[in-house]
């Protein structure tokens, strides 16, 4: 998912996300699906912050706010219902750790946490579960202008995995 040309603006404005989620809803099946393929590619490259067992934390690509990661099983399921025990599990550990690294390294002073399940539930990609971990600090409405600029995010997005990787054993 990191690394492919496009040739509209990173967009960081939930307001505009309707658009770039257009594309994403052609997804259906793993060949497709940017959650599989992902892992399939060097850390770097996938902008993965972190290989658990059966699940693993990437930086969306279409990100909300700064450092906004995904916790997705490695199985290409849509539903939460349809995540074994072990998956269950290790999503929500992995989504403290998440939470515990980007306070450490971001300073947030809050989160937004939550799964999008169904095309009707505002899933961009429905066909692959997905968990959002979105840091939030007051007034993180005026950090979007600052960091809006044509071609300079895809260097931010590896800056940020960098940063987060590094600092993910340690919390
Ligand atoms: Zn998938």
């Amino acid at each position: 998912m990191a690394g492919v040309p496009d040739s509209f603006q990173r967009l960081w404005t939930p307001y505009r996300m309707a658009y770039i989620k257009a594309g994403q809803d052609q997804v259906t099946g793993e060949d497709d699906c940017p959650f599989c393929r992902g892992p399939q590619r060097e850390d770097a490259e996938s902008l993965i912050v972190h290989r658990g067992r059966t699940a693993f934390v990437v930086l969306n690509l279409f990100p909300y706010n700064s450092g906004h990661l995904l916790v997705c099983p490695y199985r290409h399921v849509p539903n939460y219902t349809d995540i074994t025990d072990e998956e269950t599990a290790e999503i929500a550990a992995l989504t403290q750790q998440s939470m515990r690294v980007l306070r450490q390294v971001a300073r947030p002073t809050g989160f937004n946490l939550g799964m999008n399940q169904g095309v009707s539930g505002g899933a961009g990609i429905a066909a692959h579960l997905h968990q959002h971990v979105v840091p939030r600090w007051g007034g993180d409405g005026n950090f979007f202008p600052i960091i809006a600029q044509t071609k300079a995010i895809p260097a931010t997005l590896g800056d940020v995995r960098e940063s987060l990787a590094a600092a993910w054993p340690a919390c």
